[in-house]
């Protein structure tokens, strides 16, 4: 469990452009965060630099009393679940999700016993033996969410993960992930989560708070009531 603490974040790119200004945020332990904001707020940036998949220029950022500003995306605690699924097309779903923690060295019957966990989370046991191919689209996303959990990671990271559904699987799937959420952190596991995604419905039905973005500044920060009673 981890609270996770951006202070005075910045991004400036190659090209000069500097697209986040000096972010100040605090996602408190087992919190779900989600960023808001239209396409080039610096959504992706900021979660690309939480993540360890893009440098930061300026400023702090800590996980728990951890400064990963310069650790490898391995080393952060993360895991990410993004909208493509990226799963592997050549292994059965138990594999894709033992696949990281094996290449991890985790203990063979821990690696069983976490797919397990996860899969009874996202009841998807019945899935263990398909292959990706054999998966509806919401399936594969489970599979992805999946990934993320039996890492137990002290933070997840969500990008737009349910753009590529449709509506109604889509308004299905937050119902689930917010269950979800609030199940890990009731039992004591890892949930603080941050979830970036440019669907304002999404935002205002999942997020404990929201951190809305414009031009790589925070304009707004605050509950879903909060937002909708002063907008
Ligand atoms: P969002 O995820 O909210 O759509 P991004 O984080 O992708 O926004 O982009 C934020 C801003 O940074 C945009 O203006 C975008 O054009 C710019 N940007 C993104 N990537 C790069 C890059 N590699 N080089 C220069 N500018 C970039
Ligand atoms: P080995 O390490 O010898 O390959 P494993 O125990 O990892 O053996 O599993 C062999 C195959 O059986 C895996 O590739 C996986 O697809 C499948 N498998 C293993 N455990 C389960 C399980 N609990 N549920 C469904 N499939 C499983």
């Amino acid at each position: 469990m981890a609270r996770l603490s951006l202070d005075k974040v910045e991004k400036v790119y190659p090209n000069g452009f500097k697209a986040v200004h000096a972010v100040d945020l605090e996602v408190r332990d087992g919190e779900f965060m989600v960023f808001v904001g239209p396409s080039g707020c610096a959504k992706s940036t900021l979660l690309r630099m939480i993540a360890g998949l893009e440098s930061i220029s300026g400023g702090e950022l800590r996980i728990g009393e951890r400064v990963v500003n310069e650790l490898a995306p391995k080393q952060r605690g993360i895991a990410m679940v993004f909208q493509n699924y990226a799963l592997y097309p050549h292994m059965k779903v138990f594999d894709n999700l033992a696949f990281g923690l094996r290449l991890a060295g985790v203990a063979k019957a821990e690696v069983a016993s976490r797919v397990q966990h996860a899969a009874k989370l996202l009841e998807m046991e019945h899935l263990l033996d398909r292959y990706p191919k054999q998966l509806s689209g919401g399936q594969a996303q489970r599979v992805a969410v999946g990934r993320a959990i039996v890492k137990k990671p002290d933070v997840f990271l969500f990008d737009e993960p349910l753009s590529n559904l449709d509506a109604k699987l889509r308004a299905a799937m937050r119902v689930r992930l917010t269950e979800l959420h609030r199940t890990l952190r009731e039992s004591g596991q890892p949930a603080t989560t941050i979830y970036v995604t440019h669907d304002q419905v999404e935002a205002m039905t999942m997020g404990e708070r929201i951190c809305v973005l414009k031009e790589g500044v925070i304009q707004q920060l605050d509950t879903p009531i909060a937002l909708y009673e002063r907008p």
